[in-house]
């Protein structure tokens, strides 16, 4: 009885996670995202390598489109089966679908898009399975799936698979400690035949979330004291949530100034107030004892229009703007650095992983002059950057240490190293090979046989 993995993505690169399992009994799909600095059918995984109409059933981790950014193309492909997520990671995935697709018909020559409304729509509608947290699922042809809190992002999970008799675990991303999200626990995977674990972060160290939040106040405080306005591109899901509770956490170091919060990441922080059931129990105890959404605050603006937004550029006052893009690249992010970049009163602050080639890691390296889309007059624009910049390291990813710890807790037979570079998986090998007696590292397009 042959089990094999075939790894679709996330081989040796950070992006488009995308494995299959196939046993005797059935074959299952896990995540299915796209490459974050690829466009056109290039982003999606091989899903060429594998007869996608035998695959039964599909597990999404999370909403982020490295994982979950293809899962609609799968229904162009024959697609028959359901796809499992938490009730959370379906509400954001939504959102981020209908974010992707009209960058897609924007950006994507036609023939190059991965999916269209239709298959969206249908996925949303009869294709999600919801579950929650640690409940068993078996599925008809007997697999058996359980989810467990990766403390990632609201909603995210790892994965414990059942398959003839092979007990495997999938990370999905894993999380790092977080200001409302509980963290994971790597002993419900203790002793499984295979891990497959994601590297993103291997080799790096940060420093613990405490200190990380006060340098982030710091810069912040002293630019609003300055009379400066202060510029924090965060993604829409996971980045805007931690660093707006760490702005409200500190409030009453900071001058009383108007946070705007833009874009997908004020939708994404309404669907977090609607689930903190699947957060922190700190931040469900704060819940039942005062009542209090801990996402609400009295100082959060959310401007609909245009002339609202350049209101407040243009006003004097000082004022905090948390918008996406993380990067620089897409959302209003990019609008308000080309308003505020060149005032020296002013800063950036760019909090965590920047992709090469993007224009947040330019100015983290220091450039004086950056190219943005400005998706107002759809025209690229120089931006100068005279203002202050600052990088802070406030990141929703495990970090090297806790990689290892997960490893080291698990022990699999068979340790197989996804979802990060080459350098960062030889550095995991080097601290945590030992807990395995097999290591694989795929690229895209390997066959791993898991059970002869
Ligand atoms: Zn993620
Ligand atoms: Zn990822």
């Amino acid at each position: 009885m042959t089990i094999e993995a075939i790894v679709l993505g996330s081989g040796k690169e950070v992006g488009r996670a995308c494995l299959v399992i196939k046993g005797e009994s059935g074959t299952i799909m896990l995540d299915c995202g796209v490459h974050p600095t690829i466009t056109g059918l290039e982003a999606a995984p091989k899903l060429e390598l594998v007869d996608i109409e035998s695959i039964s059933s599909a597990v999404l981790t999370h909403a982020h489109l490295d994982h979950s950014g293809a899962i609609p193309r799968l229904l162009k492909l024959g697609f028959k089966g359901k796809v499992i997520a938490t009730l959370p990671t379906a509400a954001l995935v939504g959102m981020m679908w209908r974010d992707q697709l009209s960058i897609m018909s924007r950006e994507w020559p036609e023939e190059s898009r991965l999916w269209d409304t239709k298959e969206m729509n249908k996925m949303l509608a009869k294709r999600l399975r919801y579950v929650t947290y640690e409940e068993k699922i078996k599925l008809p042809n007997g697999i058996k799936v359980v989810l467990h809190d990766a403390g990632h992002i609201l909603g995210s999970s790892f994965v414990e698979l059942e398959i003839d008799g092979l007990r495997i675990g999938y990370t999905g991303d894993l999380g790092t400690s977080s200001n409302h999200l509980q963290y994971w626990d790597a002993s419900d995977l203790e002793g499984v035949d295979v891990l497959f674990c994601e590297s993103t972060y291997g080799g790096v160290e940060r420093k613990g979330r405490e200190a990380l939040e006060r340098e982030l106040i710091d810069a912040v405080r002293s630019t609003l004291e300055s009379g400066g306005k202060v510029l924090i591109p965060a993604m829409s899901v996971g980045k805007a949530q931690e660093i707006l509770l760490a702005l409200k956490r500190h409030e009453s170091k900071l001058p009383d100034v108007p946070v705007v919060l833009d874009g997908m990441a004020y939708r994404a922080t309404r669907v977090y107030s609607q689930f903190i059931m699947y957060m922190s129990d700190k931040i469900k105890r704060t819940f039942i004892i005062n009542g209090e959404d801990p996402f609400a605050w009295d100082r959060l603006l959310q401007p609909r229009t245009l002339k609202k937004r350049r209101r407040l550029v243009e006003h004097k006052e000082p004022c905090i703007f948390v918008a996406p893009s993380g990067m620089l690249k897409g959302g209003w992010s990019q609008w308000y650095l080309a308003k505020l970049a060149p005032n020296p009163e002013n800063a950036v602050v760019i909090c965590g992983y920047v992709d090469p080639q993007t224009p947040a890691s330019e100015i983290v390296s220091g450039a004086k002059e950056v190219e943005v889309m400005d998706f107002i007059a759809r025209e690229k624009v120089k931006v100068q950057i005279n203002c202050k910049v600052y990088h802070i390291e406030i990141s929703r990813h495990a970090m090297h240490s806790e990689l290892c710890k997960f490893i080291a807790t698990v022990k699999p037979e068979t340790l197989v190293l996804i979802h990060g570079e080459e350098e960062s998986i030889k550095k995991l090998i080097d601290s945590a090979g030992s807990y395995a007696k097999r290591i694989e590292v795929p690229i895209n397009g390997s066959i791993i046989t898991l059970k002869e």
